[in-house]
């Protein structure tokens, strides 16, 4: 049974018909703890596909349905990671990947802390947790990002290009990481990116979507062994 269902999902941002749908008749089915990658040129909409996923943007065709409940807002079982990870620079970095706990309920435990130390060794960051956020490199700082969105044990995570800032070799470092965390915690993953190897590395379905009319060109079976 699929997990995340897109039926003849669109969006159009301007009523004017001559400028054309920004996404248009997207089917589409996730498996629970899939991972699926979307790739493609600036502007096809990939964005856009993502924010509808999340809640934050309503279709204005179909329908995005979670567990067959159709998504009408912001929810709360969405972990999104952006381009940039902005942490708090005035909190170490095992307080930021907290924050969003202690923003939710108030508080967190002595077992919170102990969750946001081991994730943070997944990530590599284990002698990081302690240091402020300006004292890591942009990669580190991009998986801290990702371990604060993992922490508040979303069912889905989203992530629109969270690594288009980095240079190729950090890149790939934090897709071999990645792979173990996603071993350990498996999430329904949304990931864009325009990095075919990363997406290849990464997914197990790689989306290509076209520019014309923003929509789903090839869906890709990725069938790799793991390193
Ligand atoms: P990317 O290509 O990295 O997805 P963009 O530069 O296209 O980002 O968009 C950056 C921001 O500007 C996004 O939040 C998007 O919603 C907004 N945006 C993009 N195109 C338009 C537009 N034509 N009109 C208004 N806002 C736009
Ligand atoms: P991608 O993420 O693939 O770069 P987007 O989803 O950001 O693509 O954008 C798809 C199309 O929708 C583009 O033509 C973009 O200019 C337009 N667009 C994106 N956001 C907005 C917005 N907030 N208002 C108007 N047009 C937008």
């Amino acid at each position: 049974r699929s997990f995340v269902t897109l039926a003849g999902v669109g969006h159009r941002y301007d009523p004017n018909p001559a400028i054309p749908s920004a996404v248009t008749g997207i089917d589409l089915d996730i498996r629970r703890h899939e991972f699926v990658a979307v790739v493609g040129p600036s502007g096809c909409g990939k964005s856009t596909l993502l924010r509808m996923i999340a809640g934050l943007l309503t279709p204005t065709d179909g329908e995005v349905s979670v567990f067959g409940k159709q998504v009408d807002g912001p929810r709360d079982d969405v972990g999104i990671v952006f381009q940039k990870p902005t942490l708090l620079p005035w909190l170490s970095v095992r307080k930021n990947v907290l924050f969003p706990l202690r923003h939710k309920y108030g508080r967190y435990s002595r077992a919170d802390e102990k969750r946001a130390d081991e994730l943070l060794a997944m990530a590599g960051l284990e002698s990081f947790a302690d240091k402020m956020p300006d004292e890591l490199s942009g990669g580190m700082q991009q998986r801290v990002g990702i371990v604060r969105a993992l922490l508040l044990n979303p069912d889905i995570l989203l992530m629109d290009e969270p690594f288009s800032a980095l240079d190729a070799m950090t890149r790939e470092q934090i897709g071999f990481d990645l792979l173990k965390i996603w071993e350990e915690n498996p999430k329904t993953v949304l990931f864009i990116t325009h990095s075919i190897a990363e997406a290849v590395l990464l997914a197990d379905r790689v989306l290509v979507m076209s520019k014309r009319p923003g929509t789903v060109l090839d869906v890709l079976d990725v069938d790799l062994p793991r390193p």
